[in-house]
């Protein structure tokens, strides 16, 4: 049986694919968050470069204001050593000539500024026409240094006190006016401000003191070239640094790509085809899977594949040994009995609802047992063997020759009327009379004889009935002086109902007329409580008034092999009996099943059919020992099916022969059935009756509920009680008899 491949689970789990893009995502999450840190840092350092940078210029400011003042102030003291200055203060006749073209142009002085005034000790400027807005005249307030707006432009204004250098006699004042901030420049270089940018917070019409002069500045500082390229190279590595991981990154991908991922994707498709029944071997194609351990992979895979191939070949060919052994007779080598069930079965299946003529014909040899019991069963063998060759080289080449058993053969020829078939028998019963048999020693005529039936409608049934009739006309080939060859008619009948037993007949009869097949129920009980358990079905042959018994039904069916058709037809019974209410419901009932039928899957499957009745009834399963032991493993498999459905297993005549606890051990069974013979030695005295009680202890102890058989008296169902049985049976109980 083919087994279902397992549904595939993990159709919803990730791919490898996904698996990848989802770390590539969070590695590109984690580097950005490790970007944002860093350019947070970044801008951190900036702005306390900026900060620092912008101290140092306010520093630099500072700096320059007070150099100012330092400059002018040395500017004064050249105005005092100067004596064209002095000269001024003393006449200042011609001092306007003297400012505009002389004091400016004075190459001695530190500092040039815009404007320049002299004023007397009184502080009179000594012209009317005072330039660059100085003052007039001096106030106490002018001795401060100040800034003023003149237009756009932003002016610094001194007035300074000019004295002898020598007695420090006051001779009189300086005012002058620089431009801001060029004047500032003049007196410092600035590297941290940017002086082009400098405005100082001054209202046109107001005056501020210079030394307000770095608190009302607004400038810009000179950026800082190092951390400007300090920025720019973080910058530029930031940049770069992502480009290089997204290569990087689509490297990874495609590498994974190309080698993880097409390669795993070729594999699973490779088994998948595996699976489905159509690969080839996994070839490694120019640019295959390119990896060690996938490449290992593909090659163990096809390893695998091949030793699997390999393992098909082997079972295949087993199988067929198997289907060999089973269909063919070991000794001669022709099908056997099996065969013909099969063979039937399968012309059946494909004949249809065709009518075609069928011949069965049977071959016995004559007074077998008389050579095999005088020259020995090898020579009896042998003589078989040798019938077997010469029948199969008489018949067609497409007909089948079967040993049924002993000395008995038969062949099925299809679409064959019976005087084809009796041409048939002719050729081969020649075939044996040619036949040299004093070569294996017998010195006697080996002769045989051919009874042959022919059907026009087909079905399992015709099968049994062609036999029984191929039969009859075989019993009629062997009467002395008969023809050796005789096709069955009904005439036949008549006379072998006279010859025959009367009983034989009506098993043949019911095995046809299934009305005929009865079930006699013999109630179980409960041996505690004297309850009723259920009831053993138990087949009768109905021949008129009389009864016929399994012990004359049963050994003309398994003769005939056809136990199974009786299991069939006494479940078809049962299921009419249990349809009908004839079982009490709550009551269970047991049934009988033939050795072989329990390892025929369509007598359980008929059993399991009545699995709907499980509901009302317990069923109960009765299996002898002897058919368990001899095909264990396969009855296992089956009775295990039919416990799960439902059904109890009964191992019945336990004692009888075989009994082994080994076994038992094997065995799925629920009840354990003790055979009359046991349960009878149970009421004697001697060493068997503790024995058996103690075997019975030992199968109770195992699990097993104990059935006692053959109750015949009260000491009896006492002896079963005390030995633990749980339920009895007998005619002391109850006898079987039709229920309803
Ligand atoms: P079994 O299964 O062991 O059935 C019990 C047999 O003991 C029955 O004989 C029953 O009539 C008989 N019996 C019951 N109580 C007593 C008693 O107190 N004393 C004596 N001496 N015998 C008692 P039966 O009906 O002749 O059946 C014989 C065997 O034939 C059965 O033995 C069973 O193995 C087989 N058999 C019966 N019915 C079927 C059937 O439907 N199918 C198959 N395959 N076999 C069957
Ligand atoms: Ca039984
Ligand atoms: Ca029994």
């Amino acid at each position: 049986m083919a087994r279902k491949p397992p549904a595939r689970g993990g159709t919803r789990l990730p791919t490898v694919g996904q698996y990848l893009l989802g770390f590539f995502m969070l590695v590109a999450l984690l580097l950005a968050v490790f970007a944002g840190l860093m350019w947070r840092d970044l801008n951190r350092v900036m702005a306390e470069a900026r900060v620092s940078d912008q101290a140092a210029a306010v520093q630099e400011l500072e700096l320059a204001r007070a150099n100012l003042l330092h400059q002018v102030d040395a500017l004064a003291a050249v105005l005092e050593e100067w004596d064209e200055a002095r000269a001024q203060l003393e006449d200042p006749s011609y001092y306007a000539y003297w400012r505009d073209s002389r004091a400016t142009a004075y190459e001695d002085l530190p500092l040039r500024p815009q404007d320049l005034e002299l004023y007397d000790a009184q502080g009179r400027a000594l012209t009317r026409e005072v330039r660059g807005n100085l003052p007039a005249r001096l106030e106490p307030q002018h001795i401060q240094p100040w800034l003023a707006r003149d237009g756009d432009t932003l002016h610094a204004y001194f007035a300074l006190p000019l004295r002898d250098p020598g007695d420090q006699r006051l001779l009189g004042y300086a005012a002058m006016r620089f431009a801001l901030p060029a004047a500032l420049s003049q007196v410092r270089a600035f590297r941290h401000l940017d002086i082009t940018t400098l405005e100082i917070a001054v209202a046109p019409g107001t005056r501020v003191a210079l030394e307000a002069l770095v608190n009302r500045a607004h400038f810009r500082p000179q950026p800082n070239p190092y951390m400007q390229r300090l920025e720019v190279l973080a910058r530029q590595a930031g940049y770069q640094l992502a480009l290089g991981l997204l290569a990087a990154l689509v490297l990874a991908y495609w590498l994974l790509r190309t080698i993880v991922l097409s390669p795993l994707r070729r594999l699973t498709s490779h088994v998948d085809a595996l699976r489905a029944g159509r690969a080839n071997l996994l070839a490694n194609e120019a640019g295959g899977l390119r990896v060690r351990e996938m490449e290992l992979l593909r090659q163990a895979l096809n390893d695998y594949q091949l030793r699997l191939e390999q393992l098909h070949g082997d079972l295949a060919n087993k199988n067929k040994e198997l289907w060999r052994m089973a269909h063919h007779d070991p000794l001669t080598g022709v099908f056997n009995r099996r065969a013909l069930e099969d063979d039937w079965r399968q012309m059946l299946a494909s004949a249809g609802s065709q009518q075609l003529p069928v011949s069965l014909t049977l071959f016995d040899c004559d007074h077998f047992k008389a050579i095999n019991d005088t020259y020995g069963h090898h020579v009896g063998d042998e003589v078989i063997q040798a019938l077997a060759r010469c029948l199969k080289s008489a018949l067609r080449g497409n007909d089948r020759l079967y040993r049924l058993g002993g000395d008995e053969f038969a062949t099925v020829l299809w679409n064959t009327p019976a005087e084809e078939a009796a041409r048939l028998a002719q050729r081969c019963l020649e075939a044996v009379a040619g036949q040299d048999f004093t070569v294996h020693g017998v010195k006697e005529p080996v002769r045989m004889s051919a009874g042959i039936a022919e059907a026009r409608s087909l079905d399992e049934n015709t099968r049994l009935e062609l036999q029984r009739r191929a039969d009859l006309a075989m019993y009629e080939a062997k009467r002395p002086g008969a023809s050796k060859i005789v096709v069955y008619s009904e005439t036949l009948e008549d006379r072998q109902a006279l010859l025959s037993h009367p009983e034989t007949h009506a098993v043949w009869r019911a095995m046809r007329e299934r009305e005929r097949l009865e079930l006699h129920y013999q109630p179980v009980f409960d041996v505690a409580t004297g309850a009723l358990s259920h009831y053993e079905a138990l087949l009768r042959v109905r021949d008129g008034e009389r009864l016929v018994l399994p012990s004359v039904i049963l050994p003309l069916v398994e003769m005939r092999g056809c136990e199974c058709e009786l299991d069939l037809a006494v479940l078809d019974r049962l299921e009419q009996d249990l349809k009908a209410g004839r079982i009490p419901a709550g009551t269970g009932v047991a049934f009988n099943v033939s050795g072989p039928g329990i390892v025929q899957s369509r007598v359980v499957e008929r059993v399991l059919a009545l699995a709907n009745f499980l509901s009302q009834h317990r069923l109960v399963l009765e299996i002898t020992e002897t058919s368990l032991i001899t095909r264990i493993t396969e009855a296992s498999d089956y009775l295990g099916r039919l416990r799960e459905a439902g059904f109890a297993i009964a191992l019945d005549d336990f004692g009888n022969g075989y009994s082994s606890l080994r076994y038992l051990a094997h065995m799925p069974v629920d009840f354990v059935k003790f055979d009359r013979e046991l349960v009878h030695s149970l009421t004697g005295r001697d060493r068997q009756a503790v024995l058996v009680r103690d075997l019975a202890r030992l199968i109770s102890d195992a699990g097993y509920r104990l059935v006692a058989e053959g109750i015949e008296s009260d000491e009896m169902l006492a002896a079963v009680r005390a030995a633990g049985f749980h339920q009895a049976q007998g005619y002391h109980l109850g006898r079987p008899a039709p229920l309803g």
